[in-house]
């Protein structure tokens, strides 16, 4: 069953549903500068190697409005884990593709500072690709089955964590689990009302890209 026919609907999102958006594994989505009118957009996919996810690791892709081919160019491999960036090819550090996913890694857990900055995603889940079509999915960027998905699967590492309590729901879970624990941070969903707090700042992975 093909779906890509099917409209797909962009609309944005706030700071902390895209930090658990960007590294879905297929996540696309557009900045928007409002004070200087200009729009880039990413592709940021999980690399699997023989039908395997390798974790932590992503290509990306971009395209910024401007440009007169309609398709993406490589900007790059990311890993978020050492963390470190490979450029592609002709891609140097003056490249506004380049500049930007930097300045966007490295401002990630402070997104909310910056008031002329949007983020849209493309109206597809971040994990699967597919159109979202509920109200819900389309406002987190992610569809029913996928959340459902990394809920089980956060809700796993706590376990494998001891930090998982079956009387406490999952929010007071992994609030309980940040107190204990704040590199969990970087390992599970967090519910968009957690802020991050002075004691968790700096423990989450994606705020160690901050040094590249
Ligand atoms: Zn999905």
């Amino acid at each position: 069953m093909r779906s890509t026919r099917r409209p797909k609907i962009r609309k944005s999102i706030t700071p902390s549903q895209f930090r658990n958006f960007i590294f879905g594994g297929r996540s696309v989505f557009t900045l928007e500068n409002k004070g200087t009118g200009s729009y880039i957009t990413f592709k940021i996919r999980e690399i699997k190697k023989k039908g395997k996810v390798v974790p932590n690791q992503f290509a990306v892709n971009m395209k910024s409005l401007g440009d007169n081919d309609s398709g993406y160019s490589m900007l790059g491999f990311l890993d978020i884990e050492k963390p470190y960036f490979k450029a592609w090819g002709h891609v140097d550090r003056n490249h506004v593709g380049y500049k930007t996913l930097y300045w966007l890694l490295r401002n990630l857990e402070s997104l909310e500072n910056f008031g002329d900055l949007v983020i849209y995603h493309e109206g597809a889940c971040c994990k699967c690709s597919m159109p979202l079509t509920t109200p819900e999915s389309i406002d987190k960027g992610i569809g029913p089955v996928c959340l459902d998905r990394m809920l089980s699967g956060s809700i796993n590492t706590l376990k494998d964590l001891n930090l998982w309590n079956d009387s406490l729901s999952y929010d007071d879970n992994i609030r309980a689990a940040l107190k204990v624990d704040p590199t969990v941070w970087s390992k599970v969903h967090v519910p968009d009302y957690i802020k991050i707090e002075d004691d968790n700042k700096g423990h989450r992975l994606l705020g160690r890209l901050g040094i590249l």
